[in-house]
């Protein structure tokens, strides 16, 4: 690509570089006002690197160049521009991303070298002493002793491609699944932070799947509603409260635990109490505190979700989210929908059956979360700002002590309500499902998911 090579005299390096992406140059004005507005450092091109990226991003996009050229770019102009990879610390000096291949000549080891913020086209084989990346030299012979320890090594010859491609797919997984997760803490809007792992196979990030932190409603469907009471107690624990307005009593204890029975529905203080935020009735709405883990299962169940520090028993874990639709929809939905995509969807049967939550494109951690018919979650519906009772919220508390690294599962059949037969969904009229294997491994498993 001609980098520059349309360059005028007297322009700067960024306004040259832009007439060749652009075509024709942009009157200045409009830059000059955005220059007094902004006192950030800036580069020899004159332009601060958020003006650049900017600029780049709204006057070029009809370009659609290349991630390698935009990366050229900014070398060239000296900017950097996290989101394509060029930061300050590679735009100086040269950032190993990942290793992808080994050799030995002449008893001197060598890497391939994938360079951060550079093309593939660039790899160079590298001395071991020139290298300062200790944990992408741990990851790589721990990557190379887990494709050999699964394949028979029979064939010396397409073995050593073989590890190579192996390392290079597990190196991008890796570096997928740190996206995701720096993306899925950016959206969450809980205490608790989301961590991301795969040490058992290729899978990456899903496709299809958008974090939410709350319901995301249906055209139609409204989730506000005029809350007619608040509470003016001066202590919501000792006093009449919200529970007692909606005829029942306060779900928590002192510390914070459920104490109702499942199937009992939680009144939290809302939006109109003038109890502050440290009332003892406010725990779902703050949302999850702990830190979870969304884990790849080694027995086949997919993604699963583990905690990663101890939740004491009948604590509040996380809000089960999604798109909130009818009833009919759901209908419509399930019929196209393949097992998987039926088990996200959660009847809100708690006085009507009107709604269905479905999370399979649009959840929270939740989605993640495995069915088990032995499982350390409940179910339990929750009243906050909308007392509708056709549009519970659904939380989700742990039945007993889960310890660090334990997994999180809820059982699929037991929704809100409590209500264990499964006659409803297997004898359906003139309709049959697919039964999905259930793979929960407890003792007390029923042998299917529906
Ligand atoms: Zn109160
Ligand atoms: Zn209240
Ligand atoms: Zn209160
Ligand atoms: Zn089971």
């Amino acid at each position: 690509a001609p980098l520059g090579g349309c360059g005028h005299r007297g322009a700067t390096s960024a306004e040259r570089s832009l007439r060749w992406r652009c075509g024709a140059p942009r009157p200045p004005r409009q830059l000059s006002a955005r220059r007094k507005l902004v006192s950030r450092p800036r580069g020899r091109s004159g332009f601060t690197s958020k003006e650049l990226y900017f600029l780049i991003v709204a006057w070029c996009v009809p370009c659609l160049v290349s991630l390698d050229t935009l990366q050229e770019l900014c070398r060239k102009e000296k900017l950097t521009c996290k989101s394509i990879g060029i930061t300050k610390r590679n735009l100086n000096n040269y950032e190993v991303e990942y290793l992808c291949d080994y050799k030995v000549v002449k008893d001197m080891e060598y890497y391939l070298v994938k360079w951060k913020g550079w093309p593939d086209s660039t790899n160079t084989w590298e001395p071991l002493q020139n290298l300062k990346c200790p944990l992408l030299l741990q990851q790589f012979s721990n990557d190379k002793h887990n494709y050999l320890s699964q394949v028979k090594k029979n064939n010396n010859k397409t073995l050593r491609p073989a590890i190579a491609r192996y390392i290079v797919k597990k190196a991008k997984q890796r570096i997928a699944l740190q996206k995701w997760q720096d993306e899925l803490n950016r959206r969450k809007n809980h205490k608790g932070m989301i961590f991301v792992e795969n040490t058992v196979d290729l899978e990456g990030p899903p496709t299809d799947f958008y974090y939410i932190n709350e319901y995301k409603p249906a055209p139609g469907i409204s989730l506000v509603s005029e809350v007619t009471f608040g509470c003016s107690c001066t202590d919501c624990f000792l006093e009449k409260c919200c529970p007692t307005e909606a005829g029942v009593v306060l779900a928590y204890n002192k510390n914070q635990q459920i104490k109702i029975p499942p199937g009992t529905p939680i009144y939290e203080c809302n939006s109109r109490c003038q109890c502050g935020p440290d009332c003892p009735n406010r725990i779902v709405q703050k949302g999850t505190q702990y830190s979870l883990c969304i884990f790849r299962t080694s027995n086949g169940c997919g993604w699963g979700v583990k905690t990663l520090v101890k939740i004491k028993r009948m604590s509040f874990v996380m809000e089960y989210v999604g798109e909130v639709i009818t009833s009919e929809e759901a209908e419509r939905r399930g019929q196209l929908y393949d097992n998987k995509g039926i088990t996200y969807l959660f009847d809100l049967d708690y006085e009507s059956d009107e709604f269905t939550v479905d999370a399979a494109r649009y959840g929270n951690v939740s989605h993640f979360v495995n069915h088990s018919c032995d499982p350390n979650l409940q179910v339990f519906n929750v009243f906050i700002d909308n007392l509708d009772t056709r549009l519970p919220r659904i939380a989700l508390f742990s039945t007993r002590t889960i310890y660090a690294g334990e997994e999180l599962t809820f059982d699929y059949q037991m929704k809100g309500s409590g209500d264990t037969s499964s006659d409803s969904i297997d004898h359906s009229p003139a309709k049959k499902r697919v039964r999905t294997v259930c793979k929960c491994g407890a003792v007390t498993c029923r042998g299917y998911l529906n």
